[in-house]
């Protein structure tokens, strides 16, 4: 019976809520496909600040260490946001954990059924089988991690901040072929998003994309777009784009516009594939829906578990290399939304169901 390492940070807010949900609907399935769960819990975020006194505590850092993959919740509150900008459970659990297991590659699939239409705020004619894009951000390099990084006060009294935009070609063609892998499985189009007519950075992403498609993946559609056109068209007409790759700030910026394209931020997962293998031989990597910790609807049981259940499929399908469960997890998922099981955020006014009773509607589609 193959055993599933892997750790479970929950984090703060819906985090446990949702991620409860989620690792049932992942016993049931596991217990369907005689597949054995091991996974151990850990503290992140504010649970980690509050628990340990810092919000990647080096107790979780070493569980993750010995996993094969990590499913995160989502992390941060207000609770936590009044502590230096520097100790904030985002930018002290998620980005470090990001650097230290080098996840360089984000992964997120942007889809909005043709029965949720409703929900996106693009009019129902310009998507009329809903949406199902792609964005690979590049997650460990550019403006988030580039040095210097600081705030000083200049001679004459005056403040200035500064951050560094650092990109080299080798992290450009990693994330490329990521983006290639991508492509082949789906329509073999890809767009590259940068803004080559303005940053140094992005004439050298341009370039590269250019040179490692042309020579590794010919078959390949490639073309190219500048940032600023591409957040208009991905609301224009977000089909045109099948997958996109970009750098890691553009990407955060256009993946949440494409999340709330697509309806909801409770049904989107997304993966954070590493440089290194698992002990399985597979990329390690991090699972985690593409909202936040929803302070509004916390411990209401109203919180969508959609996204963190689909989380589950993306580390199956990725980091254990089981496709065909992965796939019946997102078949299940569709089919109790698309029959009429909604959470409030999908409802559009309509009755609307809690956390557990979605849940309980995607398993009995398993
Ligand atoms: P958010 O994503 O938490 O919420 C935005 C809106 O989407 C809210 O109205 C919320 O109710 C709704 N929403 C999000 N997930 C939902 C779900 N599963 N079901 C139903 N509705 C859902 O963004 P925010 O309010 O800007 O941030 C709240 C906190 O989350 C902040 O502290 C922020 O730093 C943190 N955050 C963490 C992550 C992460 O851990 N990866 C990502 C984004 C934001």
């Amino acid at each position: 019976m193959p055993t599933l390492k892997f750790a479970v940070l929950a984090g703060d807010y819906i985090g446990p809520e949702v991620m409860t949900e989620a690792l049932r609907v992942f016993e049931h399935v596991a217990k369907q496909e005689g597949l054995t769960l091991a996974y151990t819990k850990a503290d992140v975020g504010g649970a980690g600040i509050d628990n340990h006194g810092k919000a990647l505590p080096d107790s979780t850092l070493k569980i993750c260490a010995e996993s094969d993959a990590i499913l995160f919740g989502s992390v941060g509150g207000p609770k936590w946001e009044k502590l230096p900008p520097k100790e904030q459970p985002e930018r002290a659990a998620l980005l470090p954990l990001r650097k230290h297991f080098t996840l360089f590659a984000n992964i997120r699939p942007g889809l909005l059924y043709r029965e949720l239409t409703d929900a996106s705020p693009i009019k129902t004619e310009r998507i009329p089988d809903g949406i199902d894009i792609v964005c690979i951000r590049e997650l460990t390099g550019g403006l988030y991690f580039g040095l210097p990084k600081e705030t000083t006060t200049l001679p004459n009294g005056d403040v200035q901040s500064v951050d560094t935009m650092i990109y080299r070609k080798s992290e450009i063609e990693r994330i490329t072929a990521t983006a290639i892998a991508t492509a082949r499985s789906r329509k073999k189009k890809l767009c590259s998003v940068d803004k080559a007519n303005v940053l140094e950075t992005s004439v050298l992403w341009r370039k590269t994309v250019t040179e490692y498609v042309a020579k590794h993946a010919p078959e390949i559609e490639l073309s190219h777009m500048y940032v600023d056109n591409a957040a208009m068209q991905l609301v224009r007409s977000p089909n045109q784009f099948d997958v996109f790759v970009t750098e890691n700030m553009f990407g955060d910026i256009l993946s949440d516009e494409m999340a709330v394209i697509c309806g909801s931020l409770g049904m989107l997962s997304s993966a954070s594939l590493g440089a290194t293998k698992n002990s399985l031989g597979l990329p390690f990597g991090l699972f985690e829906p593409a909202g936040g910790t929803a302070p509004d609807i916390a411990g209401k049981g109203i919180a969508n578990p959609c996204a963190q259940i689909l989380s589950v499929a993306l580390m199956l399908r990725f980091s254990f290399g089981l496709e065909k469960v992965a796939t019946r997890i997102e078949a299940a998922v569709k089919k109790a939304v698309t029959s009429g099981t909604r959470t409030g955020d999908i409802a559009f006014g309509g009755k609307s169901v809690g956390t557990k009773a979605m849940a309980d509607a995607i398993i009995a589609n398993l």
